[in-house]
């Protein structure tokens, strides 16, 4: 029933973790605790249980702007939802109020502070509700990071409505604020689910901030004509940022706090609307914004606790598809925002903020895989076939530029933390091995040890930069009010040559090319035009309802369209994201859009893709013909034909199919039974062009060999052509 409601509704084939389980609790009534990382996927657990059953849920959603997305949403995908807050005229209120009254209504999502007055429990207590669902309920606690008071008091619906469940769904985990939901909302015997906090369509890279802006604009060019956030720490940066940004030519909205309401509000929408792609903005943005789409974020600047990266970077690939986050560093900024703990109230706060802000600084400087020192911190660790290599971080990728023989480096650094007696700090050691005459290095005879000027050729700073790397790594730590370096077990198995760290050259050259091919990755077989097509499509349509892009369509759902390319109402029913609401919506415009954007490029339409999740994590290359594992059900009906060699055209006549559908088929026929020449399908001298054209142009992209014929030859022939020469070189042994 849960999976027929997700089909029906949402266009969804299958669960994400942990959801059927959240769903189930929500449907027998079981008060539960869910906790998912940003983009789990959370909000599906309380709605398609409300489908399924009778009455009305209640959502409490603290964000008036989450809301109103969350309710377009809904109605987008056909399901009666409404929203009661402060916003809303008299008028509203009472249109509402008469629809909830006729029980029409599914869901309403209301506000905290508006659900605990005596007047809506009074009415919501001539209700039949299924469920209540508080969303964001970290909020309840003053150990979250976004303590509302207003939430204190929902204990008011336990008081009241002692027999109906409540689910409580946060992505904050840790186990004060777990304890703090559960005591203030007093629930029952709660469920606890928690998810895995690791993104692994999320891409993590640092790095130094060496070069400003053009390291910037390397993120920028990857990602051109998608959505974006560009955090900066401060108000001023953001500004400069923008600014520099918009001289060379790229378009961008500034957002922080200093900013008058309505142009914050307007930058805001801009960004939500797809009317501007990229925002640079200070931590104040981001909060309430549920966009799915957003294909990076950059952060100029580290941000002051693991947490804090955590949650902006989060913002990220909610859709599931592969996005960026790089972080760019410097080594300045601990030092400032350590001196800004100092002003906390409490020594309790302090030393929490202190371990968040090292642990965000071991993050950025550790060189160790950026997935697991995520869910390390939060209590988790990576799937186990993942303890190698994550395959989505600049670490695992094999990015960073590593020192040659990181053993001897280390080891001369360790020995003279050793010969200081571990009592020295940092900079200190820095200062020694760099072998300078600063007072205090003289004042303690540190100029006499042995290791006293043993790495004088590099800069004071890099050899900073790798302490940071090997306290990151576990073989020293900082001790003591001072920080005075020691050498860690791991550290003295070093020292004996038992061990290896992981050191980063000073020079900060980036190696994007493995990245790239991540993220190729997950546009196999989309047609990358019909998706830009499909994306201004989607751009007007959003536009004539008022409602942000991705609610009509999500960028994975677009992505679909691209690949599978239906031109037909019940193909279109396969494209994932697709129920039967916006089937009905959507469905004529969109196939008709792909229609003639085949027929125009002749290319092939109604393409068959296995059911199997498009999996973003990075694979092995493989052949690129090799995109199917074997031939579609439709296609080996038309084996026979090609077998006869009759011609594309005289089969498409005897099938009844289009002749661009039937093209399909013959490559599927060519790679199945390893054809080698084309020449039943396609005119010897043609052959022998295209082929010349395709040796020159690389067999990757059909697009480039076609341009070479200006228009005189068709995909249709080019294709055949193609798939001929790849199962030639394919089964070419390499010389
Ligand atoms: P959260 O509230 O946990 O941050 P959302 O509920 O906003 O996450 O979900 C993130 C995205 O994942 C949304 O675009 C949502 O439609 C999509 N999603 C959720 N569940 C599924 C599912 N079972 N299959 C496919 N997509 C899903
Ligand atoms: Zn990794």
């Amino acid at each position: 029933m849960l999976l027929e409601t997700l089909q029906r509704y949402w266009g969804y084939d299958g669960f994400r973790p942990l959801q059927e389980q959240a769903m189930q609790c929500a449907l027998n009534g079981r008060d539960s605790l869910v906790i998912m990382p940003t983009g789990g996927g959370k909000s599906l657990c309380f709605q398609a249980p409300a489908m399924c059953l009778p009455g009305i849920a209640i959502v409490v959603s603290p964000l008036i702007s989450l809301m109103k997305d969350q309710v377009d949403a809904l109605k987008t995908c056909g399901i009666a939802a409404e929203f009661i807050n402060s916003s809303m005229s008299a008028e509203d209120r009472l249109r509402v109020a008469t629809e909830i009254r006729a029980e029409r209504i599914k869901l309403l999502y209301v506000s905290p502070e508006r659900l605990v007055q005596d007047k809506t429990i009074d009415f919501l207590k001539g209700l039949k509700i299924s469920l209540f669902a508080i969303d964001e309920a970290h909020c309840v606690s003053e150990w979250g990071h976004d303590f509302r008071v207003e939430y204190r008091q929902l204990r008011v619906l336990r008081t009241s409505f002692p027999e109906i469940g409540i689910h409580a769904y946060t992505a904050t985990a840790t186990e004060r604020v777990r304890e703090d939901i559960v005591a203030s909302l007093e629930l029952r015997d709660p469920e606890l689910l928690v998810g895995s906090f690791d993104r692994p369509n999320l891409i993590y890279k640092a790095e130094r901030r060496s070069k400003g802006l053009a390291q910037v604009g390397e993120v920028l060019d990857r990602h051109r004509g998608e959505s974006g956030i560009i955090y900066c720490t401060t108000r001023n940066d953001v500004d400069k940022l923008h600014q520099a940004l918009n001289e060379l030519g790229m378009k961008t909205l500034p957002y922080h706090a200093g900013l008058p309401d309505h142009e914050r509000r307007k930058n805001q929408e801009a960004f939500i609307e797809e009317r501007v792609d990229i925002i640079v903005a200070t931590v104040a943005f981001g909060m309430g914004i549920d966009k799915s789409n957003v294909r990076f974020v950059l952060h100029y600047g580290m941000p002051k606790s693991l947490e804090n990266y955590q949650q902006e970077s989060g913002r990220a690939g909610r859709d599931g598809l592969e996005a960026d986050c790089t972080l760019l560093y410097s080594g300045a900024e601990f030092i400032r925002w350590k001196s800004t703990l100092d002003e906390l109230p409490s020594d309790g706060a302090r030393q929490a903020a202190t371990q968040s802000l090292e642990a965000m600084s071991r993050f950025c400087t550790g060189a160790i895989c950026r997935h697991r020192v995520l869910v390390n911190y939060f209590g988790q660790d990576l799937p186990s076939g993942q303890a190698e290599s994550c395959g989505a971080c600049d670490v695992c990728l094999g990015q960073l530029d590593l020192v040659p023989d990181p053993m001897v480096l280390a080891q001369k650094i360790l020995s003279s933390v050793v010969r200081q007696g571990e009592r020295f700090a940092m900079t200190h050691t820095a200062r020694v091995l760099k072998g300078s005459k600063e007072k205090y290095v003289l004042q303690f005879g540190h100029d006499k040890l042995s290791t006293y000027g043993l790495l004088a050729a590099e800069d004071q700073k890099t050899i900073c930069d790798w302490i940071e790397q090997l306290v990151g790594q576990g073989f020293l730590k900082k001790a003591g009010d001072y920080h005075d370096l020691k050498v860690t077990p791991e550290g003295w198995a070093l020292l004996k040559g038992n061990a290896t760290p992981r050191l980063i050259q000073p020079a900060t050259a980036t190696k994007t090319k493995t990245q790239a091919a991540v993220i190729e990755d997950s546009w196999e077989g989309v047609d990358k035009p019909l998706f830009e097509l499909l994306r201004d499509l989607r751009r007007t349509k959003a536009d004539e309802l008022a409602v942000p892009a991705y609610i009509v369509f999500t960028d994975t759902a677009l992505r679909d369209m691209a690949r599978r390319r239906p031109v037909t109402l019940d193909g279109f029913r396969h494209v994932k994201g697709v129920g039967e609401k916006k089937l009905a919506d959507f469905g004529e415009i969109f196939i008709t859009c792909i229609a003639e954007y085949c027929r125009e490029h002749n290319i092939a339409s109604d393409i068959l893709v296995p059911d199997a999740p498009i999996k973003s994590a990075p694979k092995p290359a493989r052949p690129l013909s090799d995109s199917l594992d074997g031939p579609s059900a439709s296609a080996i009906g038309s084996f026979r034909f090609f077998r006869e060699r009759k011609s594309v055209a005289e089969v498409a006549a005897i099938m009844n199919r289009a002749v661009s559908t039937v093209g399909g088929y013959l490559t599927e026929f060519i790679r199945h039974e390893q054809i080698t020449d084309p020449t039943p399908w396609v005119e010897a001298t043609l052959v022998k062009q295209i082929e010349d054209a395709a040796l020159e142009e690389g067999l990757d992209r059909l697009r480039p060999i076609f341009d070479r014929f200006t228009g005189a030859v068709s995909y249709e022939q080019i294709r055949p052509v193609i798939e001929c020469l790849r199962v030639r070189m394919q089964s070419t042994p390499e010389p």
